[in-house]
């Protein structure tokens, strides 16, 4: 009999539930309805599949993204849990068939899209059919107050009460302001529920705000570091995003675009190579994201600042949606803000407003972009910052952000404070920051002239501190409360109350200013509560491995039309490189490998771990490598490093031996293996065997090795053919035929010139 515990090992392949997932699936099972609030990443999908999966009838999933339900569905599939999607990307016949189905009793779990709540058809299947449990993902999208309001999710609450039996009903989203959690309770019509929220903090990702004039700079720099992950780079216009792509491509990076300039066929093939991993970089407008669920998202750049911390919490969270460790890094400069106020100046109301709701909206809309401001500038522990504005109480540092790696000192600016003060109330509160800033500044811009500011007592009065470390010490007021601005596109530097503090002597203003940035990128990461990063738990060859595994895993997602992270996650993968399975059993001690996923691909990246480590764990663990097919970077010389006294090199051939392989029309690989053995200084050099040039044609995506009907195949790929591989059959001693790969002249040549070491006999 399955429980909790089986199902979720079977099925998902991990050994324990995490922060608040048990809690909501017993008040599932014991037929409570629940509201999980809980940060995207933190595994709201298991708190409704796994008692879907325990419950006797079906749970329908109400979710807004189509794009989602998808993915969602093909993962549930993958895991061996039978689960369709019924949207609009079907055809009605499509939708027909799959209510068939579904009254047959064939699926477990079906996702919906709110609208076809209310079609007959649907209702005709959900009149007679045994729903178990109606789930609302994205629960918040209920809430008028919310950002995010969908008309169509009011659809669900009369589909509930139309039910002769009324499910179990359960509701998780990731934002949630009291006000929203109050709606979703009220409009759906929990009854009682059991309400849970895990908490807004995302451990695994570090955040960093970088103050730069030259961005570009910056992602080319940083993405070429990061070359081996993937990443979305995020910018505020179409152009900005044109451009930042066509930089990285003509710098050899895969990167792709996404903004709503493009044809609708453009987005969703540049969606798909990135999913896909074709493409690992994406840069986009902030149109790309809803829906997307890849789980390997290593960083987030937003290469301008958003309009509000709830975007950028929402954008930024879609890295490390796996868990692993990750970054979200906003390139801030100030100018940014004043795009950013003349858009919300400039966005288009609802017709259907008042003048007064219009104004509320951009009174409230202003408010937003300066919370986001302050994220931009604030000296202190940047996750609190977020946390605290989402009503979590936290105190101190989190040691994984860069404010928190950064080293600060403190200055006492209270005279300066008071002198801002003074030239605000001069200025009769009529100008904003950068007119009261340059006045102070003493600063001789010809709209200061214009405003006849020259004359004034408080002109040059703070000249000695610069125009930008005042507007520094005016944005600490205005954080603090000590001065204020009006909501308008004018953005006018008020005096509150609060700031008779400073002029009465009983309040000080002190600036934390950041001393001389970290080094290096690996110094702003000193944490101890953060997630490791893969480098920090792989040695050099779990590096090799785990990149063996991704490259066998990318094929397997080839050859299914999958992504690749639904086949088995990066953390998986780092599990298989940490745990080296060696059999059955220890491959299914790894997280994420449950039984139908063992039964699909098990073998397969069992037999990729036990070649790389030679079936030895300790070789691998400590020393003593396998000979490793690592196939060179480009640039790099094929000649191994110098063996020590006595002992052989790996195989290479220098120049002239190369220039005396006997070259013909095909060779086996054993066949080729021998006729480059033969020209090696056997004295000095070891012997290269067949298996070592098959796992080079591998490593290149020229060949690889399938499980059919439980005998390993070798194949070449259409890349492989090109390059003048060939698979062909042979009689073996006791008549039987098989398959095996040829070598033509062209992959004769390739062959050689990669174990030929150029650059020693070039004399360099
Ligand atoms: P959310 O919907 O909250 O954003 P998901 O449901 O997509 O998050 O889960 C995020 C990731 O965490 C997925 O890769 C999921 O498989 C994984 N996950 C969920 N629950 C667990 C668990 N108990 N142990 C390990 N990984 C888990």
């Amino acid at each position: 009999m399955d429980d909790k515990y089986s199902i979720l090992k079977k099925y998902f392949g991990y050994s324990g539930f995490r922060e608040g997932q048990e809690v909501l699936i017993d008040s599932i099972l014991s037929g409570w309805d629940v509201l999980g609030i809980m940060p995207t990443g933190a595994g709201k999908s298991i708190c409704y599949q796994v008692p879907a999966l325990l419950m006797s009838g079906i749970t329908l999933v109400v979710s807004p993204l189509i794009s989602l339900m998808k993915d969602q569905v093909q993962a549930l599939n993958q895991a061996g849990i039978h689960a369709a999607y019924i949207n609009s990307s079907l055809s009605e016949s499509q939708i027909s068939k799959a209510l068939r189905l579904a009254a047959a009793g064939q699926y477990k779990i079906i996702y919906v899209a709110p609208e076809r709540l209310e079609t007959y058809e649907f209702l005709q299947f959900a009149r007679f059919a045994e729903i178990s449990m109606l789930t609302v993902d994205e629960a918040h999208c209920i809430s008028q107050w919310g950002q995010d309001f969908r008309p169509s999710y009011l659809k669900i609450v009369q589909f509930i009460r139309s039910l002769d039996v009324r499910p179990v009903v359960s509701a998780f989203t990731a934002t949630a302001t009291e006000r929203v959690k109050e709606d979703i309770v009220c409009v759906l019509g929990l009854l009682d529920p059991c309400v849970l929220v895990t908490g807004f903090d995302r451990k695994n990702l570090y955040f960093a705000v970088e103050t730069i004039r030259k961005k570009d700079g910056y992602v080319m720099q940083y993405v070429q570091e990061h070359r081996q992950e993937s990443g979305i780079i995020y910018c505020a216009t179409r152009k900005n995003v044109d451009t930042v792509c066509e930089k990285l491509l003509a710098q050899g990076i895969l990167a792709t675009k996404y903004h709503a300039g493009l044809s609708a066929q453009e987005r969703r093939q540049n969606q798909e190579d990135f999913i896909y991993d074709l493409c690992p970089v994406m840069v986009a407008t902030n149109a790309f994201g809803m829906g997307i669920d890849k789980s390997n998202v290593r960083y987030v750049i937003h290469y301008n600042m958003p309009q509000s911390l709830e975007n950028y919490y929402q954008e930024a969270g879609r890295a490390g949606r796996d868990g692993e460790r990750a970054e979200c890094i906003l390139l801030y400069n100030a100018q940014d803000v004043a795009v950013n106020r003349y858009l919300i100046e400039c966005k288009e109301p609802n017709p259907d407003s008042t003048w007064e709701e219009i104004e509320q909206i951009r009174e409230r809309d202003m408010q937003r972009l300066r919370v986001m401001n302050y994220y931009c500038i604030t000296p202190d522990c940047l996750r609190e910052y977020i946390l605290r504005y989402f009503g979590e109480r936290r105190s101190g540092r989190c040691e994984n952000c860069l404010n928190c790696a950064r080293e600060y000192e403190t200055i006492d600016v209270t005279p300066a404070a008071e002198k801002i003060i003074a030239c605000i109330r001069e200025c009769r509160q009529r100008y904003g920051i950068n007119v009261v800033a340059g006045i102070l500044a003493g600063e001789t811009r010809a709209k200061l002239r214009e405003y006849g500011v020259f004359d004034y007592v408080s002109y040059g009065s703070l000249k000695e501190l610069g125009e930008s470390a005042i507007k520094t010490v005016i944005q600490q007021m205005l954080m603090e409360g000590l001065l204020t601005v009006t909501n308008d596109k004018y953005a006018l530097l008020k005096i509150p109350a609060a700031a008779d503090e400073i002029l009465q002597g009983r309040r000080q203003v002190i600036w934390k200013k950041a001393k001389a940035q970290p080094q290096s990128a690996e110094n702003k990461r000193t944490s101890s509560s953060s997630k490791m990063r893969k480098s920090d738990i792989l040695n050099s060859k779990g590096l090799e491995l785990f990149e063996r595994l991704r490259a066998l895993r990318t094929e397997i997602a080839k050859e299914e039309g999958m992504p690749p992270y639904i086949i088995f996650s990066d953390k998986t993968l780092v599990d298989m490189c940490v745990k080296a399975p060696l059999d059955k059993s220890e491959m299914m001690q790894v997280t994420g490998v449950g039984e139908n996923k063992y039964d699909r691909y098990g073998e397969r990246f069992l037999a990729a771990i036990v070649e790389y480590t030679g079936g030895v764990r300790e070789k691998y663990y400590f020393g003593e490598t396998p000979e490793l097919a690592g196939v060179p970077a480009p640039g790099q010389s094929n000649k191994p490093a110098p063996a020590a006294k006595g002992k052989k090199t790996d195989f290479y051939l220098t120049k002239e031996q190369a220039a005396a392989f006997p070259y013909t029309e095909q060779y086996l690989v054993a066949e080729l293996a021998e006729k480059l053995n033969e020209l090696r200084d056997a004295d000095t050099t070891k012997k290269i065997s067949g298996a070592e040039i098959f796992r080079r044609m591998q490593a290149l995506e020229y060949a690889g090795e399938a499980f059919q009907d439980g005998i390993r195949k070798k194949y070449v790929t259409d890349k492989g053919m090109a390059a003048g591989l060939l698979i062909g059959m042979r009689i073996s001693k006791k008549g039987t035929e098989y398959e095996d790969i040829y070598y033509k002249e062209d992959a004769q040549r390739m062959v050689v010139e990669m174990v030929t070491d150029a650059a020693v006999d070039s004399g360099c």
